[in-house]
């Protein structure tokens, strides 16, 4: 179905009636001044296939609905994007919004193009149905649609802004402010992440005009007071810089900047100040043509006139992620107005408008996107994609999205120099997992500015911070909460997963293995096909299945011996099961199935001798708990039935069960010696010793100790208690004390 392109003779659209949006001969004309190479045809079946397609609908303005595509276009091709793009971007709403299809789309245009539309089609699919409670999700699928092609976002960028530049056509306010609010959230972050400032801008002046309509003008109408008001100093400053900077003879360019509406109602909002406080409100920005004559210009404005200390920031030896650069400097005038300088080459300048739209460019023949330069633009949304990757709640995406993007920054530094941006608030934890994932993961303590600090320290402006690094198994459990970035926070999260699955996939190869030698099965038996039989991706899969409790031993037998006689299970598995590698065994337990998994639950850290109970746990057999554990009481309460249960005599022969006690011990030298003996004569093992506060006179400690059992703890801890250092000490449950 071809015909659709051969569109009645153009009716002079384009010339007779000057249409608000570019004809067909413009728009190539256009695009043509960047990429002499372009397939003109292909564009020009795509406008004309747009217009044939969308045929009478029309937009809330009245103008023809293909004026639309052909606007979206427009943004684009001020951005030089290449052929692709416009073509998608013409022809981004006929799949959802006429009888185009997706088929039809790839044999006109090919599949590069079908494909980019699809993309495009979904995030707005996604936009009709997202309601403000579930958006987290839905920017979770949205993510997704983006990163096979960034093409696809910009796009989308492209179609927003143009949806937000009409969207005073709209009669329903609810729906506008829907867009705004929507827009707000999402579209203005996500252009501000690939360092689309100049979009991100008017997104964001467009949204705060239908969102507070009331704020827009108020904050609109100060700022051009203010500005009138200082007309004249600020004229003279702009006179005294250009004469500063071309005497001595630099070739720069220098215009004032104007600062937003929206930045500046933001700044008002959460920095708890007054618009006058607002003082920056003026801007310049001097361009010149080398990186060397940003440093040179920089001397010169330092030396002219007086600048404030801390506003001072070199965004070209440390470029922000989005590979923004500039230097920025706020010199003080006469009046003592502030006056906010940003000093760049114009290359650093489109990168700074334009972000990842400037790196496409001319090479060996054929205008692409350039990587060299930006590096992949998808890497820019890494961070989001992580989150993702690792599983994350909706509505923490969300959250966390909006706080990296939104929150003020705090600048950090590596040992090496290396800038470190981190949303404010963020932890010395934040900042390991900010330079990389196994840094975090290592991290075990930190030097703030030379000092040993607590990982949980709150970050400062300019602080220097060295993390130091050791062995650790799994995080403590509470770095999840601490934590600020969504980074960081998967990251936790993927690492306690982990370490799960380990501990897992120990338990099935235990009971896996046990099977096997009690019923004389021992080298004899193909696991592999054993695990394929039950569907599980691999034997490790298997293992951690059985360890989890979704598969029971019995079940595994049967794939074993597919059609064996169920009495043949030997009777050990009847009623001892295995929790973990210390082989603790249990006994008891109407209500237990044959080889299901136990695991000692951390809310209690029972160890053999407490009196015990299983509770169902689920998809993971059943976590055994202290009788008087809270958690356990908290789930009898609500009706979950508990199965009594024992430690069986060959538990407290294998030992090997960790008993944590706390202690408040005297601050002076020797402390520590003192309770280590005491605890070597009762025979116990220290495992881990943690310091959780320090008072004047006073700490407290954790102490997690290796033991036979209960009985055996409670010796230790007399043993503790005992010890002129300690003023007092207890067996804590659980690791909320971490
Ligand atoms: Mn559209």
């Amino acid at each position: 179905m071809t015909g659709g392109n051969k569109t009645p003779s153009n009716t002079g659209l384009s010339g007779v009636i000057r249409s608000s949006f570019l004809s067909c001969d413009e728009l190539i004309e256009g695009v043509l001044q960047y990429d002499p190479d372009v397939d003109k045809s292909q564009l020009r079946l795509a406008y004309e296939y747009a217009r044939e397609k969308h045929g009478l609908q029309k937009r809330k303005s009245g103008e023809p609905y293909y004026a639309h595509p052909v606007n979206v276009a427009k943004i684009l091709i001020e951005l030089r994007l290449d052929s692709t793009s416009i073509i998608t971007a013409l022809l981004h709403d006929t799949v959802e919004d006429t009888d185009a299809s997706l088929k039809e789309l790839s044999e006109l245009f090919g599949t590069q193009i079908s494909e980019l539309v699809d993309g495009v089609t979904k995030l707005t699919k996604l936009e009709v149905k997202s309601i403000r409670s579930r958006q987290g999700e839905n920017l979770q699928k949205f993510i997704l649609a983006i990163t096979k092609d960034i093409r696809v976002l910009l796009v989308k960028l492209a179609d927003r802004l143009h949806n937000m530049r009409t969207l005073h056509f709209f009669t329903d306010t609810k729906k506008q402010e829907r867009i705004a609010r929507e827009t707000l959230d999402i579209y203005a972050p996500l252009a501000r992440r690939i360092g689309m400032q100049k979009i991100c801008s008017e997104l964001e002046d467009l949204s705060f005009q239908f969102l507070d309509p009331q704020a827009f003008i108020t904050t609109t109408k100060r700022l051009s007071l203010v500005r009138d008001h200082n007309t004249r100093a600020v004229a003279q400053l702009s006179e005294n810089l250009t004469k500063v900077i071309l005497d001595s003879g630099y070739n720069a360019v220098i215009y004032g900047r104007e600062k937003r509406a929206y930045s500046i109602w933001n700044k008002l909002q959460r920095k708890n100040i007054t618009f006058d406080e607002v003082a920056d409100v003026y801007a310049f920005r001097i361009i010149v043509d080398s990186v060397e004559d940003c440093y040179a210009v920089l001397g010169l404005v330092h030396t002219s006139w007086r600048c404030v200390p801390d506003r001072f920031r070199d965004f070209i030896s440390v470029p922000k992620p989005n590979h923004y650069q500039s230097l920025h400097t706020t010199v003080i005038g006469r009046g003592n107005i502030r006056v906010e300088l940003q000093i760049r080459t114009s290359n650093m300048h489109r990168i700074a408008e334009q972000g990842v739209a400037a790196h496409w460019r001319y090479k060996q023949g054929e205008y692409v996107f350039d990587e060299a330069i930006g590096g992949n633009p998808l890497d820019l949304l890494k961070p989001l994609l992580e989150i993702i990757e690792f599983g994350g709640d909706p509505d923490d995406f969300l959250e966390h999205t909006r706080l990296e993007m939104f929150q003020d920054q705090v600048f950090t530094f590596t040992p090496n120099g290396k800038l470190i941006a981190l949303p404010e608030g963020a932890s010395a934890i934040d900042f390991a997992y900010a330079v990389h994932t196994d840094i975090g993961d290592e991290c075990v303590g930190v030097r703030i500015n030379g000092r040993e600090r607590h990982l949980r320290t709150q970050l400062q402006n300019g602080d220097s911070v060295e993390i130091i690094r050791g062995g650790r198994k799994e995080p403590p459990q509470d770095w999840e909460s601490t934590v600020v970035t969504g980074r960081a926070r998967s990251a936790i999260r993927r690492l306690i997963r982990k370490s799960e699955l380990k501990e897992f996939r120990k338990f099935g190869k235990r009971l896996v293995d046990r099977i096997l030698v009690s019923n004389q099965l021992d080298g004899k038996v193909n696991i592999a096909e054993a695990a394929k039989r039950l569907e599980a991706k691999s034997v490790t899969n298997l293992y951690v299945k059985l360890g989890r409790g979704l598969l029971t031993g019995s079940e595994f037998l049967d794939a074993v011996f597919p059609g064996r006689s169920r009495d043949e299970t030997k009777s050990v598995y009847k009623r001892e099961l295995i929790t973990d590698e210390t082989a603790d065994f249990f006994v008891g337990g109407e209500g237990l199935s044959r080889g299901v998994s136990l695991h000692i639950s951390k809310c209690c850290s029972p160890i053999p001798g407490d009196r015990i109970i299983a509770l169902p746990k689920r998809g993971q057999g059943f976590a055994v708990h202290v009788v008087d554990c809270e958690v356990a009481i908290d789930q009898m309460e609500a009706g979950i039935d508990p199965i009594s249960l024992s430690w069986t005599a060959h538990a407290k022969k294998e030992g090997a069960s960790v008993g944590r006690i706390l202690a408040t011990v005297v601050h002076r030298s020797g402390s520590l010696a003192e309770i280590a003996n005491a605890v070597g004569v009762s025979k116990g093992n220290i495992m881990d010793v943690k310091t959780l506060s320090r008072g004047q006179d006073f700490f407290d400690m954790l102490f997690d100790i290796e033991v036979l059992d209960a009985k055996h703890l409670w010796n230790i801890l007399a043993a503790i208690r005992a010890c002129a250092c300690v003023d007092s000490a207890e067996r804590v449950k659980g690791q909320d004390l971490e």
